[in-house]
């Protein structure tokens, strides 16, 4: 497929020892480790070409702007998107459905009106609505799950009604993997004439998404979890949404002209980035996508399921592992319980033989209360992960198991 060892090369992070044992990161749907490449570009960005941006006319200012608004651009392309002013630059996920939330209510909801989610969403695609619920009357309908953690599409269908104004979805689960058919979930809404936001921090990682193929109206996502640094993020949406939602925040920016009495505000994607952007991180982000880019995501999707697979075998393999989600079309994470083992412990016993996983109900605490659960262990995996890697993790789990 490609070579591992020396992708490996390329994130001096994962060649670090442990308690004296080789790293073994699998937690990479919380955060991904980043490419020599990405560090560089935020130390040249610092050393070389740090200076605000949009105002200057001066050398430097005119630099990093011009660095900033390429970056957008290769946003653009990544995701397939009709036009740079589609990319609005956020500080990630949660703060694009944030801004989507509170901008779509106050323009477009009323008491009684009703947002479409599903019930595999994390707390970052929940929450913002449940804030709009309180301070706009509008009620939450959730699209439920089969065992397996596909999506109950006859359930969605059902979920429509005249007062339905958005379905806001996650694309692939960071709990089950699921990745969920968003292309025909959003043909559907639309023929109900109702708009859709997905939720793409777990997606643009593993799969490729096409903002034309799609046909989504709004999508998100994270920098940090597709190797670019943190604290950065994308919102897209159509131009004709983004026109019509009426700012998120006000300041410095996102405006066109300003007096006490009134202000005119600024053109897309300006008008949805009020104060200084993180314009170091903006350029790091597309250093990140490039990497992703040139290493060709339809190779990264095909050895990440091979890790999947073979990770998912060995696992079954084992005395009384419950895995969660078992979806046909899923990504790289396995959530899993084994026995009676507390996911803490099974967690902190993985992590003293240098393996790192996440535990707990991973923002997804709905979810967790159908699976009847309070939490879980998750593996998650990257194309920098390795076989031999995976059979240490399970030999790991095999070792917890028998010593409880
Ligand atoms: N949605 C999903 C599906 C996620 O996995 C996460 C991160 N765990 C988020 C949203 C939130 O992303 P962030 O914390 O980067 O805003």
């Amino acid at each position: 497929m490609f070579d591992v060892q020396d992708i490996r090369k390329n994130f001096p992070i994962l060649s670090q020892k442990i308690y004296d044992k080789p790293l073994i990161y699998l937690d990479n749907a919380a955060t991904t480790q980043k490419p020599r490449v990405v560090v560089e570009k935020i130390e040249s960005g610092y050393y070389s070409v740090n200076a605000n941006v949009h105002r200057g006319v001066h050398f430097l200012s005119l630099a990093a702007t011009e660095a900033h608004e390429d970056a957008r651009k290769t946003v653009q392309r990544f995701i397939g998107a009709r036009s740079s002013h589609e990319i609005v630059f956020t500080r990630g996920t949660t703060e694009s459905i944030n801004l989507v939330a509170s901008s779509f209510a106050d323009e477009f909801m009323n008491p009684g009106d009703e947002v479409i989610i599903s019930a595999m969403e994390h707390h970052s695609n929940i929450v913002p609505w449940q804030i709009q619920a309180a301070r706009k009357g509008i009620a939450l309908k959730v699209i439920p799950f089969r065992d397996n953690g596909e999506l109950d599409m006859d359930a969605y269908k059902q979920l429509f009604s005249e007062k339905t104004r958005l379905v806001s979805v996650v694309h692939v689960s960071n709990v089950l993997g699921t990745v969920n058919p968003v292309r025909d979930m959003i043909a559907f809404a639309h023929l109900q004439g109702v708009p859709v936001l997905v939720d793409g921090a777990q997606a643009v990682p593993h799969i490729e998404v096409d903002m034309q193929e799609l046909d989504a109206d709004f999508y998100t996502f994270s920098s940090h979890k597709i190797y670019g640094p943190t604290g950065i993020g994308v919102l897209y949406g159509k131009e004709e949404w983004l026109d019509r939602l009426p700012p998120y925040q006000g300041g410095g920016e996102m405006i066109a002209t300003v007096t006490f009495e009134k202000t005119v505000f600024n053109e897309l994607p300006y008008k949805f980035e009020a104060g200084t952007p993180d314009y170091i991180g903006s350029a790091a982000l597309a250093t990140a996508l490039d990497y992703v880019s040139a290493l060709g995501l339809s190779r990264i999707e095909a050895y990440e399921n091979e890790l999947l697979a073979y990770a998912t075998a060995k696992m079954l393999s084992i005395e009384g592992i419950r895995i969660y989600g078992r979806a046909p079309h899923k990504s790289s994470v396995i959530s899993f319980l084994a026995g009676n083992i507390h996911h803490y412990d099974m967690g902190m016993l993985l992590d003293r033989l240098g393996i790192a996983v996440r535990t707990g109900h991973h923002c997804a605490q709905p979810l967790m209360q159908l699976l009847g659960i309070e939490g879980a262990v998750r593996a998650s995996f990257s194309f920098y992960n390795t076989k031999e890697e995976i059979d240490a993790f399970v030999e790991g789990v095999e070792r917890v198991r028998k010593m409880f």
